[in-house]
């Protein structure tokens, strides 16, 4: 190793989700396209809006991409365009980040909690059934279901589909973290009735704010998305035909997203490479995370299982003091929280698997410039 190699490792201590390399490799196209909205001044709606929607739908293979604030603003317009509301249960893994029950709650329809499949962290098909006759049960009308593509890989959408056709529910998939993965020749994006993104700057592909997408290859839908994130116009701005919301992505958000998407491709191999370094070293000290076949992951946790005689607490602060930050996605899972612990769950008490992953689970830094995986097994190797 030459020493000009080795200098930046000791001055910068080592990034979780690693977001300064990125911008080190494009700052003068971010700058530039920076530059450009503030010299046309069209801040709101401007054409780099336009020009990523585009982009966003051509790079999923949907008919349409309607960019918006935010992830969660994403999927509180899905619920909004499917007229969700009381007496309406909606069917969420309570292994998730919370906007994707939040979002429930918002138009007074009932979350309804399903358990998680162990090996893959995703909503199980089997659990997702038991949450349907839950839900009759208490006179609520199965809606629809938002499964998670927990961090990163798409759930199975193949058996969730099945469900869906005997049952006559529509999916939305909350692709938050999964952007740029595939599930079975398709990409997240032309997966469900609906998918949802986030552009929030730690997931996949993130920007330097908030930001969103909703995907669909309903062109009613989509209009009805496009017309609700502007408060609900009609012909115009201020013929109101719906409630709506302020939900619309800034223009120099969309500049950003058109530079990073370029390079967007590159990175995936990136992650994908670190994946399978860590896959290769830990999969005999830890469980790996499984990846179904047929299915990319955009990699946006790399999440081991640990197993039960391991302090994860000792383990995590060992890490960090030989210079790897590690975080627990999730600690709680939805169905133990105070906001939520209210609502039903698929089984009517626990979700016993959920339960022991928000024990055990741990993420390693991941984005698509780790580069230094030998180190990071070596030092988990000595901690473990
Ligand atoms: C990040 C995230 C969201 C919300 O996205 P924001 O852009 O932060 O609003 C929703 N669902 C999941 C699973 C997420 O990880």
């Amino acid at each position: 190793m030459t020493p000009q190699r080795k200098l930046p490792e000791i001055i910068q201590p080592m990034q979780f989700i690693d977001l300064k390399s990125q911008l080190e490799l494009i700052r003068p196209q971010i700058d530039a396209a920076i530059k450009r909205v503030l010299d046309h001044g069209t801040f709101i709606m401007g054409p780099e809006v336009h020009t990523l929607e585009k982009q966003l739908a051509e790079f999923c293979g949907v008919k349409h991409a309607v960019s918006c604030a935010n992830g969660t603003d994403a999927l509180g317009l899905g619920l909004m365009a499917k007229n969700v509301g009381p007496g309406d249960a909606v069917f969420v893994p309570s292994f998730t980040f919370a906007a994707t029950a939040e979002v429930v709650s918002w138009v007074g329809a009932t979350p309804v909690f399903i358990d998680s499949l162990k090996d893959t962290y995703n909503m199980d098909p089997k659990s997702l059934e038991q949450g349907i006759i839950q839900a009759k049960k208490l006179v609520l009308k199965p809606a629809g279901i938002i499964p998670v593509d927990l961090f990163g890989q798409p759930a199975d959408y193949d058996a969730i589909q099945a469900i869906v056709d005997e049952y006559n529910l529509w999916i939305m998939a909350d692709g938050a973290q999964s952007f740029g993965a595939s599930y079975k020749g398709r990409k997240v994006g032309n997966i469900g009735d609906m998918a949802t993104t986030s552009f929030f700057p730690a997931k996949p592909l993130g920007c330097y704010g908030d930001g969103g997408a909703i995907f669909t290859n309903d062109d009613e839908l989509a209009a009805i998305i496009k017309s609700l994130r502007v408060h609900g116009q009609g012909s115009d701005k201020y013929d109101n035909v719906r409630i709506g919301m302020n939900g619309k992505l800034d223009t120099i958000q969309a500049a950003i997203l058109i530079e990073k998407l370029k390079i967007f491709p590159g990175e995936l191999v990136a992650r994908q490479k670190t994946a399978d370094a860590y896959n290769a070293a830990l999969k005999d000290m830890v469980s790996v995370p499984k990846v179904i076949d047929g299915t990319a992951s955009a990699w946006a946790q790399y999440t081991v299982l640990l197993p039960e005689h391991i302090d994860r607490s000792k383990l995590m602060s060992n890490l960090k003091e030989a210079g790897i930050p590690t975080m627990v996605y999730y600690v709680k899972p939805l169905h133990l929280q105070t906001a939520y612990e209210d609502y039903p769950t698929a089984t009517g008490t626990t979700l016993p698997i959920c339960e022991k992953l928000s024990e055990r689970v741990l993420s390693l830094p991941m984005s698509g410039y780790v580069g230094s995986e030998d180190k990071i097994v070596e030092k988990i190797r000595i901690c473990l």
